[in-house]
């Protein structure tokens, strides 16, 4: 019998699922408003609530689904199937296999939402054909997924890839994450906004001032995007900067893990070439230039669809795991 599998990527604001076919074929999709307010038991009941309408709508019961995919903003503990910390889903240990396995018969992959996106990038979209690959969501926060040797790795203690955390500077504004001078305080797109609330103090003469109406709080990194494109001295050099600082990190990143390929997704990203260029040009001159090794950097492709996509695959190879003879599994997480 074919086997269906059910991919959903759970956000802060809006929870995505889609079911696909063995194949990876997406048959249908859905979304609902996170129910934030409400709860780890609202949000879950949602997630439940999603799956079992995508089945009803493909006249498809439980039985035939092989597995399912989550993605979680957070820290996720595959092991025990917690969520041990989501700071947008205001979640402190969750028991999210608990609760699959309570609604649901088939087994479930449970990921952190941006590895899921690495490997969704990996098999579908910019990562193509890379077995090491480095993808790093550019947004509110900046995190990553790597993928080493075709695999998704996640260190002893499921934090590696916590990109954003890496020092690149001595001293710097302290982090959310207890450390001072974390990439993500400096390149992070509320980071950029500061930055240039800071700049332009001393630059009344910059075109920010128009486009804010006056107002430092409007400054976001989009309109500080929106005032490069119009050609704005301030706001060029602002993403010049910002390139370098994630040129300096990802250097660092590159020269530990020797990647096939480095793909930038996120809405930071959406800036384009005015970061990726001092990016790139940052990454080429801190990577061991003897060597003659040179690292492509690739804009993601699947954008918002990353996570979703990424689910799926990842229900798609528990399915193939269990497939391989590694016995029927247990129903929870994998
Ligand atoms: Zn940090």
């Amino acid at each position: 019998m074919e086997h269906y599998v059910v991919g959903i990527d759970l956000g802060g604001s809006k929870i995505a699922a889609a079911l696909a076919a063995a194949d990876g074929r997406i048959l249908a999709q859905q979304r609902c408003a996170t129910p934030v307010n409400g709860g780890a038991a609202a949000v879950l009941a949602a997630v439940a609530a999603l799956v079992r309408r995508l089945l009803a709508e493909h006249g498809l019961a439980e039985a035939d689904l092989g597995a399912a995919g989550l993605g979680v903003p957070g820290m996720v503990e595959r092991e025990s199937g917690l969520c041990r910390f989501s700071p947008n889903l205001f979640w402190h240990d969750v028991d999210i296999a608990g609760f699959w396995r309570e609604h649901f018969a088939c087994p479930l992959a449970l990921d952190n939402d941006v590895r899921l996106g690495a490997l969704a990038e990996q098999r579908w979209g910019a990562g193509r054909g890379a077995r090491d690959l480095i993808f790093v969501a550019l947004g509110t926060g900046i995190g990553s997924g790597l993928i080493l040797g075709g695999e998704i790795y996640r260190g002893s203690r499921g934090l590696a890839g916590e990109f954003g955390h890496i020092t690149v500077t001595r001293d710097g504004p302290r982090c959310n994450c207890g450390n001072r001078g974390c990439l993500e305080v400096y390149a992070a797109g509320p980071a950029i906004a500061r930055r240039a609330r800071e700049a332009m103090e001393r630059a009344p003469e910059s075109l920010l001032w128009r486009l804010a109406g006056g107002d430092t709080k409007k400054v976001t990194a989009e309109l500080v995007s929106q005032a490069a494109d119009q050609g704005d001295e301030l706001a060029r050099w602002l993403w010049e900067e910002t390139g370098e600082y994630l040129g300096i990190g990802l250097a660092t990143a590159a020269t530990l893990l020797n990647p096939e390929r480095i793909v930038l997704g996120g809405g930071v990203a959406q800036a384009g070439e005015k970061l990726l260029r001092p990016l790139k040009r940052t990454l080429a001159a801190r990577t061991m230039t003897a060597s003659g090794v040179t690292y492509p950097v690739v804009p993601a492709v699947l954008g918002s669809a990353a996570g979703v996509r990424g689910a799926v695959a990842a229900a798609l190879k528990l399915c193939d795991r269990r497939g391989e003879g590694h016995g029927p599994g247990i129903p929870g997480t994998h």
